[in-house]
């Protein structure tokens, strides 16, 4: 049986996935961008560097071929604007918390830290959502980027009634989730005798359920 904080966690990391594919996109533009700009001040630094010196014995002006070739050659260097650095200290945070749950540090630490989910223990998994979701909602404001997520339109909750069941969608299917949004403080497990029906009920815990425990999502799982 899966303890809801190991379905948090899972449902923040591959939200977070999703996340970072489309701030990557947003990068790659961003970059392109900054180097034409780079580019293109290049250029007028050099055009400045060809002005003909005044004086009737001028030399090395416009015509001079070796400062020509400088500029078709010489790339400008691109710094990282505000969204690669976004970028940057995302990944960062991913790595040290892969190193702190001693996990392997090699390649991109976020499918690690995905994958080694069920291993920790339930307080941990909790932590690990916390930094992920904190993670995933500053990308996701910086694109001005919306959830993945589905209403369940027609099913209540057991516990609180309210009909603000939210299908997460941004994982394959076996790892998908459903969370009672009700209320500004969530609709949070009163633990063991809770009417939820979660499998595990933890006191404190926002509800959330496998997907394939509702009827509607069971199809598609
Ligand atoms: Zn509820
Ligand atoms: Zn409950």
């Amino acid at each position: 049986m899966t303890h809801p904080h190991h379905h948090h966690a899972t449902r923040a990391a591959w939200a977070l996935t999703t996340a970072r594919r489309h701030l990557d996109t947003a990068v790659a533009v961003e970059t392109a961008d900054r180097r034409d700009e780079a580019r293109v001040w290049a250029a007028a630094g050099n055009l400045q560097a060809w002005r003909p010196i005044p004086g009737p014995t001028g030399r090395g002006g416009h015509g001079d071929p070796s400062g020509r070739t400088v500029v078709e050659f010489l790339e400008p260097e691109v710094r990282d604007g505000q969204l690669g650095r976004l970028a940057t200290r995302t990944t960062a945070t991913l790595a040290w918390l892969a190193a702190a749950l001693t996990l392997p540090t090699t390649g991109d630490p976020l499918p690690t830290l995905t994958a080694a989910v069920p291993t920790l223990r339930p307080s941990t998994a909790r932590e690990l959502s916390l930094w992920l979701d904190e993670a995933d909602e500053r990308i996701r404001r910086r694109l001005a980027l919306e959830p993945d997520r589905e209403l369940l339109v027609g099913l209540a909750c057991p516990r609180c009634s309210a009909r603000q069941l939210w299908l997460h969608t941004s994982g394959p299917t076996y790892t998908r989730t459903v969370t009672c949004e009700a209320g500004t403080d969530g609709c949070l497990c009163t633990g063991p005798d809770c009417t939820c029906r979660m499998a595990v009920r933890a006191a404190g815990v926002r509800h959330i359920w496998p997907a394939s425990a509702w009827p509607t999502t069971r199809r598609a799982a």
